[in-house]
């Protein structure tokens, strides 16, 4: 069973750090994974990184559906993703609103390639190679961030595009 686990907020270290590829995807591996799907659900994430729960290591998981913090969202089966690589990303860009659970009660408008093609291990050990698109691939995209010591906020244009997340949800509403 996955633990509901604390997140790292910004300005903690761990955030900064290059994370460690996984050598052998054993019982700590799992755990960590069930781990990050129990704390991502609990949050209404679309996704968390191994980081963002203080441990340094190259996981992260999508929990990607409509919810509370992203009601627009497309729906895509949870997935588990250990050492990514990124083989491919398209030349056409989109700004699109984006948060995070480590930067608490703001959203900014992020530019990210709109497809990419990517490579990573399933928790079974198997390698996927996989293309995502939309919303998908900005989230794969912004958990391998966590990964390389990135937030969104290091991809913002201008500080215009940064808001309060009461605002972003007001908007929507309108
Ligand atoms: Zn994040």
């Amino acid at each position: 069973m996955g633990r509901v686990l604390e997140i790292a907020q910004l300005g903690h270290p761990v955030l900064r750090k290059i994370a460690e590829p996984v050598a052998e995807i054993d019982e700590n591996i799992q755990q960590l994974i069930d781990d990050l799907f129990a704390t991502s659900e609990a949050a209404n994430g679309a996704g968390i990184a191994a980081p963002q729960v203080n441990v340094s290591s190259r996981v992260f998981i999508l929990t990607i559906k409509p919810s509370p913090r992203y009601p627009d969202a497309p729906e895509v089966e949870p997935t588990a993703v250990i050492n990514p690589e990124i083989l491919w990303v398209s030349d056409n860009t989109v700004k699109d609103w984006e948060g995070c659970l480590s930067v608490p009660g703001i959203r900014g408008k992020v530019p990210r390639p709109d497809a990419i093609r990517v490579r990573y291990q399933t928790r079974k050990g198997d390698t996927m190679e996989r293309e995502f698109a939309g919303f998908a691939a900005r989230v794969f995209l912004h958990e391998h961030d966590h990964l390389e010591g990135l937030t969104w906020l290091d991809h913002v244009e201008d500080n215009r595009d940064i808001v309060s997340e009461q605002e972003f949800m007001r908007a929507l509403l309108d």
